[in-house]
């Protein structure tokens, strides 16, 4: 413990509440996320409107394996491997890849029924989605599940801003994103955001306004994302032809700091750093260098005597 740090939601030098904080507290262990793709798709790019302009072919999704292995297998291997850097670490089971609640009830049940009903050694379920793609039943149906394990449901946002989000082809608007919350805001499993810092033409009082409207909101965390300016996309197409400044490293750490100042102290930080397909990434390159990036923050805040919350109401 750094006596030094001014933070209550760490018990290292981490001037904001990390996941690993968060999960070391709530199963009093390492836990580790194994990521799966079960083959889902997006309405948003099923549609015809073409998705969001920044998303890859892999739907935003980690490294995992192709979705034509067996979800049994699927688990295995990544638990495996994440057994091999955290031997006493215990598994959630992470389903990040498109829109993981695009489908019908009954499907949904045959894929997720399984992680619920210790089939696997998963302490939890988290999966990402979209705030227009989760139906009453399905809502109702997680906040039955998550009475048994811990539920995360991960609901993109992106940015509050509606030119934005129009430059982004989000698809929805704020208040789709707003009534959603509202209906999850009594249910049992947790909900976590997303934001992307860097998006198109967007300066950093914007980025601010993003997170100072997650921070007024009823959920239990928030994933800070840099853009990922991946090859193939849309946005990659246009910045080719028409570019637009990508956020440098300091500008970014400047643009965090000030984000994690704003959130609430038991907001718990998800993620400040996204995995980007090295071969695919156009820019901005420093995001490669995740562990340089994280520790410049921790130098800047601690420089800045500053941590999260710090002009949160509650702190
Ligand atoms: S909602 Fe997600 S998966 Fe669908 S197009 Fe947008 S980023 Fe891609």
């Amino acid at each position: 413990m750094i006596k030094s740090n001014p933070f209550k939601y760490s018990d290292d030098n981490k001037r904001y509440h990390t996941l690993n904080y968060h999960y070391k507290k709530k199963f009093n262990n390492k836990v580790f996320k194994v990521v799966l793709d079960a083959g889902f798709s997006c309405p948003h790019i099923k549609n015809g409107v073409g998705g969001c302009t920044f998303c890859s072919i892999r739907g935003s999704g980690d490294f995992t394996l192709n979705a034509s292995v067996a979800l049994n297998k699927q688990y295995e291997h990544q638990k495996q491997i994440m057994l091999r850097k955290w031997p006493q670490g215990q598994p959630i089971a992470y389903f990040q890849a498109f829109t993981n609640t695009y489908a019908a009830l009954d499907t949904l049940k045959i894929i997720y029924d399984p992680f619920y009903e210790n089939q696997y050694d998963n302490l939890g379920v988290a999966l990402g989605t979209r705030a227009d793609c989760l139906s009453d039943a399905t809502i109702a149906y997680f906040d039955q599940q998550a009475r048994g394990k811990p539920t995360t449901i991960e609901i993109g946002v992106q940015s509050i801003h509606e030119r934005t989000n129009q430059i982004i082809n989000r698809g929805h608007g704020l208040d789709v994103v707003e009534k959603i919350l509202k209906q999850c805001a009594t249910k049992q499993f947790d909900v976590v955001l997303h934001l992307i810092n860097g998006l198109p033409y967007e300066d950093k009082a914007m980025m601010l306004e993003s997170a100072k409207w997650v921070a007024r909101q009823p959920v239990a965390g928030v994933k800070i994302h840099m853009l990922h300016l991946l090859k193939g996309t849309k946005m990659a197409n246009d910045y080719l032809k028409n570019p637009f400044d990508l956020l440098s490293m300091e500008q970014f750490i400047d643009i965090v700091i000030g984000q994690l100042e704003v959130l609430p102290p038991e907001m718990v930080i998800h993620r400040l750093t996204g995995d980007g397909l090295v071969d695919d990434l156009i820019g901005p390159l420093w995001t490669i260098k995740k562990r340089v990036v994280l520790n410049n923050l921790d130098k800047e805040m601690v420089k800045r005597n500053t941590y999260q919350g710090k002009y949160h109401a509650s702190y």
